[in-house]
């Protein structure tokens, strides 16, 4: 049990301990871990400890720690949990801790690459539903791979960054229009993280995904419905998406989601092999869309039709490369009931019913949407993946 302050038994526990970026006044930013009310500065304390490891700790993003090998990954985590779990850590770690409220949270990577999936079968037949009314909700390429396109990495911005609302063309009756966007959406996700690189040529088999995806964070991939709706045929999203995507300061290592892997919904027809479809997984987790203070969605990620490791595999199939930072999102997560759907486009149905106390349809000047992630922890309990804020700001 940890002698950390409220942290036992907390949604940041031992078994959870998510990496950040943080600085304080007048300091440089650096790493540390999150554990309850607390950041743990690490580069200092792991350099008292005389880790090797702590060079990547004195960094202004996790891309050093993320890219060290598994093994060293591993010790790091196990010396932490040591470290935060014993009486001799507690003598040493103790004047390293900071409250979270009094450090700012930073982008916690360099992102490199970003693309975004589509893996949710309810949400991609949702969107069929609203747009292609008469036609199949489905298009006849969705479950033989899972669809995605190339998204903007220099836009992908911190929890807690405001929104600017962008301005664009949209279809009008007559020629398009041009102004602020009238259709501000947010798209609830998860996000992976790369660590380990590959070499261009290779692809990477779904089994290794454990071996080259550092962590996952949460994602609200905003979009502008009415420029995407004029503009996305027939190349995909383009600067409906582009203008901002939000992600959480904390990183979850993949290795305090050991227990929230679970079977996907099922997979039919059966995917080609380098799909893995044999061996895919899903995972546990439970999303919170709140707008204004008022919890409006539900998604469950357990729903997804695509895993994680096939999403990867795909990815890599003709021999694209990865690198450390890169950054793949999972699509909008939506489940098969009412109020479990991650996007307002689906939620009002096309912007047809108003949805919460505030009667919304699209998000307007001033709105707050903050995504709030948990799963089951490896202790028993549950833990927090880290939270996703952003709030509108009127076009300029
Ligand atoms: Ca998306």
């Amino acid at each position: 049990m940890t002698w950390v302050p409220g942290a036992a038994g907390s949604l940041y526990d031992v078994d959870n301990l998510p990496y950040g970026v943080f600085t304080r006044p007048s300091e440089e930013p650096r790493v540390g871990a999150r554990v309850g009310e607390f950041v743990l500065d690490l580069a200092p304390l792991a350099a008292a400890d005389l880790l090797e490891i702590a060079h990547a700790l004195e960094q202004p993003s996790l891309n050093r720690l993320m890219a060290c090998g598994l093994e060293q990954l591993a010790d790091l985590r196990g010396w932490l949990i040591d470290v935060l779990t014993t009486d001799a850590g507690r003598d040493s770690a103790e004047p390293f801790l900071v409250p979270v409220g009094e450090v700012a949270l930073q982008l916690p990577f360099e992102v490199g690459d970003y693309v975004d999936f589509y893996a949710s079968e309810h949400h991609a037949t949702n969107v069929g539903r609203i747009f292609r009314p008469d036609g199949d909700a489905l298009l006849p390429n969705w479950k033989h791979l899972p669809v995605g396109y190339h998204g903007r990495g220099g836009t992908v911005v911190a929890s807690g960054t405001a929104i600017r609302r962008p301005l664009g063309q949209r279809r009008g009756a007559d020629a398009p229009e041009f102004g602020p966007s009238t259709r501000l959406d947010i798209e609830a996700e998860l996000g992976f993280v790369v660590g380990h690189p590959s070499a261009l040529g290779d692809r990477i088999a779904a089994e290794d995904f454990g071996a080259h995806v550092f962590g996952v964070v949460g994602l609200n991939d905003w979009s502008a419905r009415d420029i995407q709706a004029w503009e996305y045929v027939p190349l995909g999203p383009f600067l409906g998406k582009s203008f901002a995507t939000s992600i959480s300061t904390w990183v979850t290592p993949l290795a305090a989601l050991d227990a929230a892997w679970t079977a996907l919904p099922g997979q039919d027809p059966k995917p080609l092999p380098y799909l893995a479809p044999d061996s895919a997984r899903g995972l546990d987790i439970a999303v919170e869309v709140e707008l204004n203070g008022e919890v409006i969605a539900r998604p469950p990620y357990a729903a997804m039709y695509w895993s994680p490791a096939q999403m990867l595999a795909h990815l890599t199939v003709n021999g694209a490369s990865v690198r450390t930072g890169d950054l793949f999102g999972s699509g909008t997560i939506s489940g098969a009931e009412p109020g479990t759907q991650g996007s307002l486009l689906e939620l009002t149905w096309g912007w047809h019913e108003p949805i919460g106390r505030d009667g919304r349809l699209a998000l307007e000047d001033g709105d707050t949407v903050i995504l709030r992630y948990t799963a089951p922890g490896t202790g028993g309990g549950r833990i927090a993946l880290g939270e996703v804020s952003g709030r509108i700001l009127p076009a300029h």
